[in-house]
């Protein structure tokens, strides 16, 4: 049976993964400025609207910081969602891709830096849930750095592998994997991605280790994975269905308990159904601003929110892609916060207990 504990058991004394020093520093200098500004900005009011009437101002874009490449998952809802504030909020959108660091860090850093003033959000996944115990010397805390907006969507994973593999199926990739031990490349969007969370997950559940390969977000990962740089990733669906469909990447399994109901991906075996028992991975997204916003500014980005959660086109799109846009109380701002807290107890232990960080 895999479950999360047995994760955790399989994976103790797994092996620690760094990034450089420099850049730990550096976090740390952006972090210490960061609050700087945050006072300063607090008591001399840069750019704090008492009111939400003027929001968002007028010929003032907003900008969703993507914290990944362009072309992945989080990139692609945020994207759609631009395109459903634009109508909900009356102004203009913009998506900027500030890519890097574990788990996203350099664009949500970069979210902290800017005026608590709605012009500045950011699009963020399962990372927010996963931050606190994969990266040690986190320069922000999750609980009370960010505001927070409302979830977005939960979204499915898929196991996939470079077009020239041999195996066809679920089977035959096992067999291959066992024959090529030692030899296997795992991409991944990063390290404390949603994929690189998936991909150790899958390992543990056919406990084989193989080597991470970790890019800047999905897009730069797929790139290679059609090209046949690396060998196989698990990613969510929003971004390998067309890959899929136009038979680009080989597809596994799929990560949920029950198998999808879109027309791309509806043969496509459970993982669970596949022998590995219990496998269940699904991403959810949420919108952030950096702490401080005003009250009534908050509500009203709520309020476009939910319009936008409801927008035909914007469900459309998404649940084309096999995600599920958030209808439940998660897309309140405070149930919002209660879900990544419960997200973040539930992955801590889980996570110290493999001794594994990200950073
Ligand atoms: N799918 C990526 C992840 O695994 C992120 C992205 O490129 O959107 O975290």
């Amino acid at each position: 049976m895999m479950n999360i504990d047995h994760w955790a058991s399989s994976r103790k004394g797994h092996s620690r993964i760094k990034t450089g020093e420099t850049d730990m520093n550096k976090l740390r200098l952006i972090a210490r400025s960061m609050t700087t500004l945050l006072g300063l900005g607090a008591l001399f009011g840069f750019g704090l609207h008492a009111n939400a009437a003027d929001y968002p101002i007028k010929d003032k874009s907003i900008t969703l910081i993507v914290p990944f490449a362009a072309g992945g998952p989080t990139d692609r809802v945020a994207r759609d969602l631009s395109e459903a504030l634009r109508k909900s909020l009356g102004g203009n959108v913009v998506v900027e891709n500030d890519a890097g660091g574990p788990g996203g860090l350099i664009g949500a850093s970069k979210l902290l830096r800017s005026t608590p003033d709605g012009h500045t959000l950011l699009v963020h996944h399962i990372a927010m849930g996963i931050f606190p115990s994969l990266v040690r010397n986190l320069p922000f805390n999750v609980e009370s750095d960010f505001e927070y907006l409302g979830m977005i969507n939960d979204v499915p994973m898929t196991l996939i592998g470079k077009p020239q593999l041999p195996a066809n199926t679920y089977k035959e990739l096992l067999a291959w994997v066992a024959a090529n031990k030692g030899h296997i490349n795992l991409a991944n969007a990063g390290l404390a991605s949603a994929s690189q969370l998936c991909g150790m997950l899958w390992q543990a559940s056919i406990q084989v280790d193989m080597t991470s390969v970790p890019y800047k977000g999905t897009a730069p990962a797929m790139t290679d994975l059609i090209g046949g740089q690396v060998d196989l990733m698990c990613d969510q669906t929003t971004s390998t269905t067309s890959q899929i469909e136009a038979k680009k990447v080989k597809a596994f399994g799929v990560t949920t308990l029950k198998r999808l109901n879109i027309p791309a991906l509806k043969d496509l075996a459970t993982l669970d159904e596949l022998g590995e028992k219990g496998f269940q991975v699904t991403i959810w997204h949420g919108l952030y601003g950096p702490k401080g916003m005003p009250a009534d500014v908050i509500a009203k980005i709520n309020a476009g929110l939910k319009a936008a959660l409801k927008d035909p086109e914007f469900v459309k799109k998404q649940e084309g892609l096999g995600a599920v846009v958030i209808t439940d109380k998660r897309s309140d701002p405070a149930e919002h916060k209660k879900f990544v807290a419960s997200e973040i107890a539930r992955w801590t232990p889980v996570i110290k207990a493999a001794n594994v960080y990200a950073d």
